[in-house]
């Protein structure tokens, strides 16, 4: 059994399937989704240790396996060397106009792969088939590919939408714990960006989805999915300002990462999850929000063992001063304005284009 979600967008329209044990069915999706396309596989080695084989059995039966290609694990792996790499690998596998890349990993392998498929032969198409919990809630979802350079995160890239997403939700049980949790910071921020009853249903089955029982994992991915579909759908190329909401959390916890260095000392959930709470904290402090939910937020990843402090960072903790500047750097300020992402309370939550540094600074004096 699977859910099949539509993504319609003017120039192209393409459905995300999430289920159980998709991969070794994935050939015969394929050939009914893109039929006469030859398929390149771009991993990294845990995942294709772990989960390539089945795929690739699967696309050998429909004599549509071209080769794959296995990338290194981790962030640093987005790079103009790797993605240079990567490019010639693909042309040596035989990947034509025609051909399609799959991209069966995390973000990581995601974001790589989509750029190299956008660039090949001027742009070839890619399916995503995301392997860990973020993947499939949020960098599989929206069609934004990228790498790294040493001015930051993400500088260079394309929006290259998929032709098709297959999640399935049966591999996330060889992630770690520690990073399903942080993937989950996404799955949360859905319900408090908002859907105040998914946050809801969270805070009752926060425990199946960690376990995986009961089918209450692949629901919080589907809710979420769906709710990524819908944001890309209103606003693809973040023009409108809809897409900023999938921000909430982010502008504090991109700061906080680049604090840490982008390692794992702090993965993009944990600093998220910390983010969040810090918006919610924020949007009360200023009497937009109830205190009570702000308590929710704090409470519920406690709960599931997201941090919600800054004085969790491991190691030195980031000054006022630190926090501030690369706040500043990460979203552009405009005569001593920053825009956030406030809440008036779980589920609504909203673009505050106006928040004077000042008052940012006297907030998070508090909090450092
Ligand atoms: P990741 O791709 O590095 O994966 C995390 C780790 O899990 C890696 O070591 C990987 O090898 C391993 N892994 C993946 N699937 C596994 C599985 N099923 N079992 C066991 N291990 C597995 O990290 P991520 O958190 O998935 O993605 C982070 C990246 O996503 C960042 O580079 C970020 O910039 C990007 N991103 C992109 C978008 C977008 O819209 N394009 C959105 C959010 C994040
Ligand atoms: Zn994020």
């Amino acid at each position: 059994s699977e859910t099949t979600i539509a993504v319609d967008l003017p120039e192209r329209r393409y459905d995300i399937v999430i289920g159980e044990d998709l991969l070794a069915t994935a050939g015969e999706r394929l050939a009914a989704a893109l039929p006469r396309a030859r398929y390149a596989v771009v991993s990294d080695s845990n995942v294709a240790a772990l989960h390539l084989a089945p795929l690739k059995a699967s696309l050998e039966r429909q004599g549509s396996f071209l080769g794959s290609a296995v990338v290194a694990p981790g962030e640093a792996t987005k790079c103009f060397p790797v993605l240079a790499k990567l490019c010639e690998t693909l042309l040596d596998l035989g990947v034509e106009r025609g051909d399609c890349v799959i991209a069966f990993g995390g973000g990581v392998v995601g974001d790589l792969g989509g750029f190299a498929a956008s660039i090949l032969r001027r742009g070839v198409r890619v399916v995503q088939m995301p392997t860990t919990l973020l993947a499939q809630v949020d960098s599989a979802i929206g069609g934004k590919t990228g790498i790294d350079t040493k001015q930051g995160k993400n500088l260079i890239g394309t929006f290259h939408q998929p032709s098709l997403v297959l999640a399935d939700v049966a591999v996330l049980s060889t992630l770690s714990e520690r990073e399903f949790r942080a993937g989950y910071a996404e799955v949360a921020k859905y319900g408090l960006l908002g859907d105040e009853p998914f946050f809801a249903w969270l805070e009752q089955n926060w425990g199946d989805v960690f376990s995986g029982h009961d089918g209450k994992r692949r629901h919080a991915v589907e809710t979420s999915a769906r709710a990524k579909a819908e944001v890309v759908v209103a606003d693809e190329r973040e023009e409108s300002g809809r897409r900023a909401l999938l921000n909430l959390g982010h502008t504090f916890g991109h700061a906080l990462e680049a604090f840490a260095g982008y390692s794992d000392r702090l993965l993009h959930g944990e600093a998220i999850a910390i983010g969040m709470r810090l918006a919610f904290t924020y949007s009360v402090e200023h009497g937009l929000c109830p205190p009570e939910d702000a308590v929710r937020v704090e409470k519920h990843f406690a709960a599931v063992g997201l941090p919600t402090e800054i004085a969790a960072i491991p190691g030195d903790k980031p000054t006022t001063g630190e926090l501030l500047r690369l706040m500043a750097q990460d979203k552009k300020v405009k005569g001593g304005k920053l825009a956030l992402v406030l809440a008036r309370g779980i589920g609504q939550a909203f673009v505050e284009d106006d928040v004077a540094m000042d008052r940012l600074t006297e907030f998070l004096k508090k909090e450092c």
